[in-house]
């Protein structure tokens, strides 16, 4: 039945990363695009996130002098996701065009004006592999009034960072107790925020900026937006997508796509069923994804055939759970704890099992590995005095003081000696004793032959810049502390295969004509591995740009 209710050139089902990007694309050729998002909201995760794209061989690098090259980033993406037979998603071919498209989308969306940069020192996650970049590849936007969006203001998914300053200052502003540069940083967001107020601006930061200043490109280019519109279904005939159907006052309503459907619609974080099935061990209610993430748009594909892959895998992001904060959107995560000085991650054993300065899908990845030989989820961070005199800790400032009911709830336990420490969490205090000691050997001697802690850039970056060792430091200053952490989530990580142009394909390989796909709902070109900040953000943006283009190109 080919009738439909209305008719776009381009339609998009979710507006992530990206959907905008997309739509950008086909109003340049002033080709129509909907973007269908089904909560009140636009803007996705992506909004709420940190905003980074993990972009190789990108115009800012070589601004700053950066060195780069596709060969090299290639490389890098071979030694990190290469040579498996278990990653569909993550193919030689589709690895290379990531590369090559990613740094022709940052030129194009500069073009449109949309405002970018990148952060000054960020490593890749694996620098010390061949192609690895120390300094690091990741795009960011710059800050934006949000005022700027009129009318359509209210209508941004609001970002979990509320101060007014960009990342690459805030990730330097958690060290304002040790260094000069973090304080006068401090002063200009002060400023920053007066001028504001006295301007009547309201500039928002990181994900924020950046769906805020796409959605202004997107809506100043002329792309249609709908909220509350949730897609129920594809329209599929003779084996071709052609349209979507949404309900429009209770009754379905029927959109067609002369040139295609971009489902954009974000994974399965939130959908407990799924990951059960998929994931299972861990928990929807431990993801800081938005609350659309459900998962439903990946399982309507796959009722029209696609085939699915890396479902298993999540980005992981460690994090505890202070009182109180257990229903929060977006809870406190502890990324850099355990990777800091004087603090180290065990297993309900006591023991250490990894490198606790890994990339955080890396640290949920073994938590939850670990966990099929010796319970480790959760697991316990072991702080001792030293730690929490110099550290942040679960968004509270350096310093003993830390809430009242976070010792009487029993989520902070704290000891004068590591075996009574060991006796509150329920390990054998002999146990912890050894390991605490194993660590302080290895810090004696600058080196952790267990796990090789400190050994990479980005290890001694996610520490203690500012310590005389970033990575390691004796846990010997009572009173010690211990801390439950447990595998959390920015996002799930596997959905429907894609080829190098971003169109959904089946279990056979064939593509299913005007079907593309991007974001978390596909399984990532980068396999089973993150690669570097910015590895969920720059690909929606980059697939969804290359999506854009092969629908365009190949219109009659
Ligand atoms: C706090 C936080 C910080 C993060 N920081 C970063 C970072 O800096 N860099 C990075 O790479 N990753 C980061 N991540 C992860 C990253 O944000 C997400 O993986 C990514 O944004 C997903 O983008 P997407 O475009 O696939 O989907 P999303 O941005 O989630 O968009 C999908 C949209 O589709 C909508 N939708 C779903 N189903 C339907 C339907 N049936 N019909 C219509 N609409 C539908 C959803 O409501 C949603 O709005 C972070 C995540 C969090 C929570």
């Amino acid at each position: 039945m080919n009738t439909f209710d209305e008719m776009f050139d381009f339609v998009v089902v979710g507006s992530g990363g990206g959907s905008m990007c997309s739509g950008l694309v086909f109003r340049k050729s002033a080709k129509s695009v909907v973007v269908l998002e089904k909560t009140p909201l636009i803007g996705g995760t992506t909004a709420r996130s940190g905003g980074v794209m993990w972009i190789p061989n990108n115009r800012f690098m070589k601004r700053d002098g950066v060195p780069d090259s596709v060969e090299q980033a290639v490389s890098y993406l071979e030694a990190v996701s290469g040579g498996r037979n278990d990653t569909p998603g993550s193919t030689a071919d589709r690895r290379r065009a990531y590369v090559e498209e990613g740094s022709e989308m940052v030129d194009f969306l500069v073009d449109q004006g949309v405002k970018l940069t990148r952060v000054g020192y960020w490593p890749d996650y694996y620098d010390e592999k061949p192609g690895g970049s120390e300094q690091g590849r990741t795009v960011v936007a710059e800050l934006f009034d949000v005022n700027e969006l009129g009318p359509w203001k209210a209508k941004l998914r609001p970002n979990f960072m509320t101060i007014m300053a960009p990342l690459d200052e805030m990730l330097k502003m958690q060290y304002i107790n040790k260094s000069w540069e973090a304080k006068k940083i401090a002063a200009k967001m002060v400023l920053r925020t007066l001028y504001a107020k006295l301007t009547g601006k309201h500039y928002i930061t990181a994900g924020g900026a950046l769906q805020g200043r796409m959605f202004q490109a997107a809506l100043k280019a002329g792309v249609d937006f709908r909220t509350d519109t949730g897609v129920k279904e594809l329209i599929v005939e003779d084996g071709a997508v052609k349209g979507v159907v949404v309900l429009k006052d209770g009754q379905p309503w029927r959109i067609g796509a002369r040139l295609g459907v971009l489902v954009n619609a974000g994974g399965f974080a939130h959908n407990q069923a799924m990951r059960d099935q998929y994931q299972p061990g861990t928990q929807a209610k431990w993801t800081n994804t938005a609350e659309g993430d459900t998962g439903e748009m990946i399982q309507e594909m796959m009722r029209h055939g696609a085939a699915i892959a890396q479902m298993e895998e999540m980005v992981g992001n460690q994090m505890s759970l202070p009182p109180g904060t257990e229903n929060d959107p977006v809870k406190p995560v502890v990324q850099g704890v355990t990777a800091a000085p004087h603090a180290i991650l065990v297993d309900q054993s006591g023991a250490r099992y990894m490198n606790e300065a890994g990339s955080y899908m890396a640290y949920c990845k073994g938590m939850l590995e670990r966990n099929q030989v010796v319970p480790a989820v959760p697991s316990w961070a072991i702080m001792d005095s030293q730690f929490i005199r110099s550290s942040m800790l679960a968004g509270t400032m350096a310093g003993p003081n830390k809430p009242a009911n976070w010792f009487e709830s029993g989520f902070l336990k704290k000891a004068d000696t590591i075996e009574e420490l060991a006796g509150l969490i329920g390990v054998a205090p002999a146990a912890l004793r050894a390991t605490v000691d194993r660590f302080n050997g290895f810090v004696a001697k600058g080196q952790d032959d267990d796990f090789k802690r400190g050994a990479r850039a980005y290890d001694r970056w996610l520490g203690d810049p500012f310590a005389a060792n970033p990575s390691l430091g004796t846990i010997e200053q009572g009173p010690f502390y211990a801390m439950e952490v447990v595998p959390g989530d920015v996002g799930t990580y596997g959905g429907v295969v894609t080829d190098r142009h971003a169109r959904v394909l089946r279990e056979d390989g064939s593509v299913i004509t005007g079907l593309y796909a991007t974001g978390v709902s596909t399984a990532s070109a980068m396999g089973r591995v993150y690669p570097g900040a910015g590895a969920s953000v720059g690909p929606s943006f980059v697939w969804g740009y290359v999506a854009a283009k092969h629908a365009l190109a190949n219109c009659a």
